[in-house]
C-alpha cells in the first residue's frame, strides 16, 4: 500500500533515521550482544540485567527450547539433551566430531552432517546455534525497541570456509540480516583502537571457552590491517577445565563415568579453575569423595598448554615478518586471560603489560557494535576502513594430487584472484576443478571444498586450452569460484558450498518447518504483522481520501467505501489470511485511484518547470 502514501513534492519523506544494528559475538561458551547507543558501545542486557548468555541450548520434551542461563542446570540433569558448545561442531563433518573427547551427546550421522539426537528431534548444529542468535535477537529488539537492519556476527580467525558458512546460515535462519562476519580479534583491535587511536602494531591473544586466536595487526592513519592471524580452534578453557577433570578422575581411581556424573564434574572443575584465579586453592565434592587442588599444582599442569598458544604467537608474528619487540601492545581476550598464568606468560613472552582494560568478555561484542553501526550507514564508512585477511590458503587439485594455491593465506580481502591452467590430453572435452582449503601440499592433507566440471572445450592439441580459473573471495571469506576456457569461451562457475553444506532448499525446508520457532510462534507474528499491515492500509486509504476525494467519481468512491468497511470489519480476525484477502481487496479496488494521485503528483512537481529540466 505504499503508493497511496505519497509525500509533496519537495518534502522528504523521512527525517534522517538511525538505523538500529547490533553486533553478536558469538562464542563457544558465552554469547553477547551489542549496539552503538548514543556514540558509545554498549552491552544489552537480558531483563535479569545479566550480559553474558551462556551457549547452552536444553533442547526438552514437547518441544521445550530452553536457551542461556536457563538452560544450564540442564547440563546435569539431561545432559544428552543439553547441547554446551555447539560452535565446535559448526560445519563440521561427521567424523571430524566423532573423536570429541567427552562428548555426551547422541550424534546421528546425516550424510556429511551431524545431527544431535535430542528429545526435540535430530538437530543440526545450525539450527542450534540459530536459537542462540534469536535469543539475543530478541534481547535487542526488546531493548532498543525497534527492527534491526542487521548484526555484525563474529567468529574465530581461525574459521573456515564451511564453519563461516554455517554460521551465516544461522542467523538467516535465527532471521537476522548477517552484515558481516568479522575476525573476534579484529572486532577486539576495533574496540580498543577507537578509544586509544594509538598507532602501531599490536597483537590480540584471545583465549575463549573452546578456541585460541592470535592476531597482528598493524593500525595506522585510522586504518587497520590485519598482518597475520593464527590460532587452534580446539584450545581453550575447557582445556583448562580437563586438566582438573582429569587430575579429580585419576586421585579418585575411577574408570567409568556416567553422562550426568561426568557433566558434574565438568561444572565443579570450571569452578573450581576460576577460582584458581583469585585464591590459593579450590576444592569440591568428586563423586562424594572431597577433592583439592592448588594454584602451584593447577600452574603446573597448565603450563604446556599456555606454551602451545606462546608457540602460536611466535608464528603468526613470522607470518607477518613482525619482531617480537616491534610489537606495541598486546591486548587480552576472553574469558581465560584472566587467568593469572596467562597473563604472566605472556607478559615475559613479549616482555610488556598486557592490555586489559577493557572488560575480556566484552570487547568483541562491542567492537562488532562499532562495525555494525557503520555498515548499518549511521556514521561514514571511511571513519574506519576495516581490512581483513583470508584465513587459509586456497587452491585446486593438479596433477599427481598436489595442491597449486592460488590465494595465500593472509591475503587481504575481499580479493579475486585468478590462474591460467591447460589440457593434458589431446582433444581432452572436460576438466574437473577440484576446489581447496589449507596449507598442505598434498589434496589428501587439504579440506575439499566442492568440485565441478568445466565441459564443452572444443578439442584442441594438449597445452593449447587456456583455462582461467577465478577465485573470489568476499569480505565474510566466503569463496565462489569460476573457470571459463578463453578461447573458446566456455563457462562453469560455483558459489562454494561447504560439503557439509545446506543447499538453498534444505534452508528453505527449515525456516518452514523448524521446530525451533515453534509454528504457533511464526503464525502469532504473521498475524500480528498483517494486523498492523491493515490498520496502515486503512489509515493511508483515509488520508489519501481526505486530501483527493475529488479526483474519483461516486462509484468508484462507493466501491472503495466498501472494501474499507469489509476491512475494517476483520481487522482483528484471528486468520490472517480473511484480513491478507480484505487488504488485496482493498488494494485491488484502490488501484485506479492510486494511479491518479501520481499522476497529479508528478504533475504538480512539474509545473512551473520546463520538461527539459526532467
Ligand atoms: P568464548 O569466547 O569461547 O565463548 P569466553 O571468552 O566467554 O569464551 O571465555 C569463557 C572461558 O573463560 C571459560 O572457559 C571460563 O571458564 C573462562 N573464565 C571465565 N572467567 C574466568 C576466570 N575468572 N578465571 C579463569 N577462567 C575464566
Ligand atoms: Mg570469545
Amino acid at each position: 500500500m505504499a503508493l497511496l502514501q505519497i509525500s509533496e513534492p519537495g518534502q522528504a519523506s523521512a527525517p534522517h533515521q538511525h538505523k538500529l544494528a547490533i553486533g553478536i559475538d558469538l562464542g563457544t561458551t558465552n554469547s553477547l550482544v551489542a549496539s552503538v547507543m548514543s556514540g558509545q558501545s554498549t552491552i544489552l542486557t537480558d531483563e535479569n540485567n545479566q550480559s553474558i548468555l551462556p551457549s547452552v541450548v536444553h533442547c526438552g520434551k514437547d518441544n521445550k527450547l530452553t536457551v542461556g542461563c536457563d538452560a544450564c542446570p540442564y547440563a546435569k540433569t539431561d545432559p544428552t539433551n543439553t547441547i554446551v558448545s555447539v560452535k565446535r561442531f559448526m560445519g563440521l563433518g561427521f567424523k571430524e566430531v566423532s573423536n570429541f573427547k567427552n562428548c555426551p551427546y547422541q550424534l546421528v550421522e546425516n550424510g556429511n552432517n551431524v545431527l544431535f539426537h535430542t528429545a526435540m528431534g535430530d538437530l543440526s548444529a545450525v539450527e542450534i546455534s540459530s536459537t542462540i542468535l534469536s535469543s539475543l535477537k530478541e534481547r535487542a529488539e526488546k531493548s532498543l525497541g525497534g527492527d534491526l537492519v542487521g548484526a555484525v556476527i563474529t567468529v574465530p580467525a581461525y574459521f573456515n570456509d564451511a564453519q563461516r558458512q554455517a554460521t551465516k546460515d544461522a542467523a538467516t535462519l535465527a532471521g537476522l540480516n548477517t552484515l558481516r562476519l568479522l575476525n573476534e580479534p579484529t572486532a577486539a583491535a576495533v574496540a580498543y583502537g577507537l578509544e586509544s587511536g594509538e598507532e602501531g602494531v599490536h597483537a590480540i591473544y584471545d583465549l575463549g571457552g573452546g578456541t585460541f586466536d592470535i592476531s597482528i595487526l598493524s593500525f595506522s592513519k585510522g586504518v587497520f590491517k590485519v598482518l597475520a592471524t593464527g590460532g587452534d580452534s580446539t584450545l581453550g578453557g575447557d582445556d583448562f577445565d580437563q586438566l582438573i577433570i582429569d587430575d579429580c578422575v585419576e586421585k579418585m581411581g575411577v574408570s567409568e563415568l556416567t553422562p550426568t556424573q561426568m557433566q558434574k564434574i565438568k561444572q565443579f572443575a570450571r569452578v573450581a579453575k576460576e577460582t584458581l584465579s583469585t585464591q590459593d586453592f579450590a576444592e569440591f565434592d568428586c563423586i562424594e569423595t572431597p577433592y583439592k587442588i592448588t594454584r602451584e599444582k593447577f600452574d603446573k599442569l597448565s603450563s604446556k598448554l599456555i606454551k602451545r598458544t606462546l608457540l602460536l604467537v611466535k608464528r603468526a608474528l613470522r607470518d607477518a615478518q613482525v619482531e617480537m619487540s616491534a610489537v606495541k601492545d598486546v591486548i587480552m581476550v576472553g574469558g581465560s586471560t584472566r587467568m593469572p598464568q596467562v597473563r604472566s606468560m605472556v607478559t615475559d613472552l613479549f616482555n610488556k603489560p598486557v592490555l586489559c582494560s577493557i572488560n575480556p568478555d566484552e570487547v568483541v561484542a562491542k567492537g562488532a557494535a562499532i562495525q555494525a553501526n557503520i555498515l548499518a550507514g549511521n556514521k561514514s564508512a571511511d571513519e574506519m576502513l576495516l581490512l581483513d585477511v583470508l584465513p587459509l590458503s586456497l587452491g585446486l587439485e593438479t596433477m599427481g594430487g598436489l595442491v597449486e594455491k592460488v590465494v595465500h593465506r593472509n591475503t587481504t580481502i575481499p580479493i579475486t584472484r585468478a590462474q591460467e591452467f591447460t589440457t593434458f590430453k589431446d582433444g581432452q572435452s572436460a576438466m574437473s576443478i577440484h576446489v581447496l582449503q589449507g596449507e598442505r601440499e598434498l589434496v589428501k592433507d587439504c579440506r575439499s571444498l566442492g568440485r565441478f566440471d568445466l565441459t564443452g572445450i572444443p578439442p584442441m592439441v594438449a597445452g593449447n586450452a587456456r583455462i582461467r580459473v577465478e577465485f573470489q573471495v568476499d569480505a565474510d571469506g566466503l569463496l565462489s569460484v569460476s573457470a571459463s576456457e578463453q578461447v573458446s569461451g566456455v563457462k562453469a562457475q560455483v558459489v562454494i558450498k561447504p560439503s557439509y553444506g545446506l543447499s538453498d532448499g534444505q534452508m528453505e525446508q527449515m525456516l518452514k518447518d523448524s521446530i525451533l520457532f515453534a509454528k504457533s510462534d511464526i503464525e502469532a507474528r504473521q498475524l500480528h504483522e498483517t494486523q498492523v499491515d491493515a490498520n496502515r492500509t486503512l489509515e493511508a486509504i483515509d488520508s489519501a481520501l481526505a486530501k483527493d476525494k475529488d479526483m474519483i467519481d461516486q462509484q468508484m468512491f462507493d466501491d472503495i467505501m466498501q472494501a474499507r468497511s469489509e476491512l475494517e470489519a476483520v481487522v482483528s480476525h484471528t486468520e490472517e489470511k480473511v484480513i491478507q484477502n480484505k487488504i488485496d481487496h482493498l488494494e485491488k479496488t484502490c488501484a485506479g485511484f492510486v494511479e491518479m494521485r501520481m499522476n497529479a503528483s508528478v504533475m504538480k512537481a512539474m509545473q512551473g518547470h520546463n520538461v527539459d529540466e526532467f
